[in-house]
């Protein structure tokens, strides 16, 4: 992970994002589907306000699928267009096309009824880092695009990339900050491996991943590492830590190591889709 936040970034991020605004018809967010609310800054509905609004559900093929539908639901009973997406495997994300163009049809309508043609939708991709915008972005613009926009050295401009008539989108997504002062929020970012790992205790996430996967995921460490799930977590990472034969000098169990093969192994989609929040805690 490379990025830091200093207070000088954010207000700089908020500031290029604002004056983009005024630029774009609709505002595209990234979130993370495995944590839908943790995964972004709710600072975009006012940055946002009154722009339509599209938010994808990004690495949905990570994220449980019925956790999933519920978090489309949830969105599109808050006013949103939604969709999910796997920017990586590109599945989902042509469809966004059609959609953005559903989401702004009262601004085609009111062209028309004003006479005005062909006016492209232009569009904004915002998230938090790591979410996947420029994955999304790459996927769906593919190769085949034309970027429009001032020539270099004749004006500074914004460049625009040309999806098809229709739709033109802004070459830089935006960049909101994760709310991870929020203890909860901080955890979920660093569980899925969307902040640096140095900020929190390795061993104390394991320890919290391995009580929401028995308490929500009942089967899957056992499964994977024999373990009996009805023992306390500490127990349960020690029972991990013998299963994978972590050891430090004379015997001793390395829980450390045992805590990273845990969190690496949930990053990598090892134990499965899952998800770490649902709108019902909301
Ligand atoms: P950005 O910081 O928001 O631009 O995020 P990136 O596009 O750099 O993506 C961050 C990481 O997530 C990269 O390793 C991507 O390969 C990965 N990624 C992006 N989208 C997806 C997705 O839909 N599914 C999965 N599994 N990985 C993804």
């Amino acid at each position: 992970m490379d990025f830091q936040w200093y207070p000088g970034h954010m207000t700089k991020a908020k500031r290029m994002m604002q004056e983009n605004m005024k630029l774009i018809d609709i505002m595209i967010e990234l979130v993370d589907a495995r944590i839908p609310l943790s995964s972004r800054n709710p600072d975009i509905d006012q940055l946002a306000a009154n722009k339509f609004r599209l938010i994808l559900l990004n690495k949905s093929d990570m994220a449980d699928e019925k956790v999933t539908a519920m978090w489309e639901d949830y969105f599109k009973s808050k006013g949103f267009f939604v969709a999910k997406t796997n920017s990586k495997a590109g599945k989902g994300v042509k469809a966004t096309q059609s959609i953005i163009m559903d989401a702004c049809k009262e601004k085609l309508e009111r062209d028309r009824k004003r006479g005005i043609k062909n006016r492209p939708i232009r569009a904004m991709i915002a998230g938090i880092p790591n979410v996947g915008k420029s994955t999304f972005i790459n996927s769906l613009v593919g190769k085949a695009c034309t970027k429009t926009g001032n020539k270099p050295g004749v004006t500074k401009g914004k460049q625009w990339i040309k999806l098809n008539k229709n739709i033109e989108l802004l070459d830089t997504p935006g960049i909101l900050w994760p709310k991870f002062e929020d203890q909860t929020v901080g955890l979920r970012l660093a569980l899925i491996g969307s902040i640096r790992d140095e900020i929190l205790n390795q061993d104390e996430m394991a320890l919290e991943l391995i009580e929401f996967l028995t308490m929500n995921y009942e089967g899957i460490l056992n499964q994977r590492y024999q373990v009996d799930e009805t023992m306390d977590r500490v127990k349960i990472l020690e029972a991990i830590a013998l299963n994978r034969n972590c050891k430090l000098k004379g015997d001793e169990l390395d829980y450390t190591k045992a805590a990273n093969i845990l969190l690496e192994e949930f990053r990598n989609g090892k134990l499965g889709k899952i998800s770490l929040e649902t709108p019902e805690e909301e």
